[in-house]
């Protein structure tokens, strides 16, 4: 039996997903890569997975509604029968814009997606983890943003706030499941060289900003994954309810 540990990616097609996807991988755990629509993309990181020995499979789903918690789940119970770690990753920005000009419908799929949708992956992870529920424990990695933080005025405050949900949401998950082994962080990048900011209307974002981070440039997907990957290990045993910036100083 392949004792591995396992480990859930949503959004693990593309961007700091797929870079967390294949770092966990060398690491050794057996990694299961969600997305959404882009079944090529998710292949080819599976691809590379297996092509370098380790083990991966993929599942179509949209972390924003029941029933596609409910296949990810499904999916790893009946492939793998146990988990170990989940990167609560998938996020979408929408296009800029102000916020009197926020469509109800707007604000829906963001937070279905970015909060609503985590909570349900974390909750689901953690009946499967819990000691408590006669899991081995585990650890949750929450991906936020320095918008968190900083707001994203004039850009994208709703995705701003949604990210604040996950910063709270990590620190009183944490607390919640302390004793029952299972660790709960997050991590805060800055602006990252992705698709994201394509699909927000602004495929050059990432390098018009670079100006205004310190390091003076935007960072780099495997960037972030490093510290992912640093908070599901065990050199983090003692790191619990902690949110990493990873942002070049922003
Ligand atoms: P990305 O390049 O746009 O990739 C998004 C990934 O999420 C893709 O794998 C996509 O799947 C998947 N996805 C999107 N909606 C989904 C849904 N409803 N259900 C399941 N999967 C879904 O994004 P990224 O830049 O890597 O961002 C990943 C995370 O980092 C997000 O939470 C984002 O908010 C956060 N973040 C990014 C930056 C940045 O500058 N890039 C900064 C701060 C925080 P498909 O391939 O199928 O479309």
């Amino acid at each position: 039996m392949n004792e591995n540990p396992v480990l859930l990616v949503t959004g693990g097609s593309r961007g700091i997903g797929a870079a967390v996807s294949l770092k966990a991988a060398a690491a050794g755990w057996r990694v299961l890569v969600n997305y959404v629509a882009n079944r090529e993309a998710a292949d080819a990181v599976v691809a590379a997975i297996r092509n370098a020995g380790g083990d991966a499979s993929a599942v179509a789903a949209d972390t924003g509604t029941e029933a596609g918690i409910a296949a990810i789940f499904a999916a790893v119970d009946q492939t793998y029968g146990r988990l170990d770690g989940l990167v609560n990753n998938a996020g979408v920005v929408d296009q800029t814009a102000r916020v009197e000009d926020m469509s109800r419908e707007r604000l829906e799929r963001m937070f279905a997606i970015n909060v609503i949708g985590k909570i349900r992956c974390a909750s689901e992870a953690v009946k499967r983890m819990s000691t408590a529920r006669g899991g081995f424990g585990g650890s949750i990695v929450n991906i936020s943003s320095m918008a968190a933080v900083l707001g994203s005025p004039g850009q994208y405050v709703d995705y701003a706030a949604s990210k604040g949900a996950i910063d709270t949401f990590t620190i009183g998950l944490a607390r919640e499941v302390v004793s029952e082994g299972i660790r709960v962080n997050g991590v805060r990048p800055g602006v990252i060289e992705t698709d994201i900011h394509a699909s927000g209307g602004l495929p050059d974002r990432a390098w018009d900003m670079a100006s205004s981070i310190p390091m003076q440039r935007p960072g780099r997907a495997d960037e972030v994954a490093d510290a992912v990957l640093y908070l599901l290990s065990n050199q983090a045993s003692y790191v619990t309810g902690s949110i990493m910036n990873v942002s070049g100083g922003r």
